[in-house]
């Protein structure tokens, strides 16, 4: 499988808006059985912010994130990935832009019981081409990039949450992703650990990394430079100074 030429294609077929790596079009998302998570959302996340979702529990946070990652596609409207219709891609190709354009973050990382951190870390290239050494060679350069250059050589049970969560972080930033989707990648940790897992998005986004990160946490949410706002599937609320998609035509 060649990533990459899935990726070239799917590209040149659209015409990609190299500033916008993940768009919404009046985007809902209703489950089976009914539930409406996500009602006629519009926003535009452009190359190089941070963002934060927040909303109660139920909300429609993680419907969205999952939306944005392509874990899930929409009921209604359009999303758009790093320059991709979400709906002009085959299941292949969404494969091949997750892998290579999106990295994941979540409120656990289940790391195997005797994995060695440089793996666990390496394996976020499996399904990109990469051949095993230079993969091995970009997750030592990520692992230090989050600051764990000293625990390459651990294994997974000898980490602390907060730095298992570093783990997850490098693990999802090895392959220089489009955009970082974090869904409450702190609600494990105490305070400090958290904190300290914010700090390092931030430095991320200071170096580039576009990121998305969910957050129940007011005080998170605060501090960062864009938050919209989820209530009941909807977007009540967006910081961001940019005209709403439908003025822009
Ligand atoms: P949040 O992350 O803000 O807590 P979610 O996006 O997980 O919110 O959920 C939004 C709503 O959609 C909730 O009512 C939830 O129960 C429902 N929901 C989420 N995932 C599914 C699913 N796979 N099937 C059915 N309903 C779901
Ligand atoms: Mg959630």
């Amino acid at each position: 499988m060649n990533g990459d030429d899935t990726h070239t294609k799917a590209k040149s077929d659209i015409g990609a808006d190299t500033d916008t790596v993940v768009e919404f079009r009046s985007v809902s998302k209703t489950y089976p059985g009914g539930v409406s998570a996500v009602r006629d959302v519009n926003l535009r996340v452009r190359r190089g912010e941070l963002v934060a979702i927040v909303g109660p529990s139920g909300s429609g946070k993680s419907s969205m994130l999952n939306l944005m990652g392509i874990l899930d596609r929409p009921s209604a409207g359009s999303v758009l990935v790093d320059g991709h219709d979400v709906a002009a891609l085959t299941d292949r190709e969404v494969s091949a832009l997750r892998a290579g354009r999106i990295g994941f973050v979540f409120q656990q990382f289940h790391l195997a019981v005797g994995t060695p951190v440089l793996d666990a870390v390496a394996d976020g290239l499996l399904y990109t081409g990469v051949p095993q050494r230079r993969r091995r060679d970009l997750a030592a350069a990520a692992l230090e990039r989050v600051g764990l250059g000293h625990r390459v050589h651990h294994l997974a049970h000898q980490l602390s949450g907060g730095e298992r969560q570093r783990v997850a972080v490098a693990r999802a930033v090895i392959g220089e992703p489009a955009v970082l989707l974090a869904d409450e990648p702190t609600g494990n940790l105490d305070s400090a650990s958290g904190a300290a897992v914010l700090a390092l998005l931030r430095g991320l986004n200071a170096t580039g990394t576009t990121v998305v990160v969910i957050t129940h946490d007011r005080e998170i949410a605060a501090a960062l430079p864009r938050r919209i706002e989820m209530r009941d599937g909807r977007m009540v609320a967006d910081t961001s100074t940019e005209p709403p998609i439908g003025a822009l035509g």
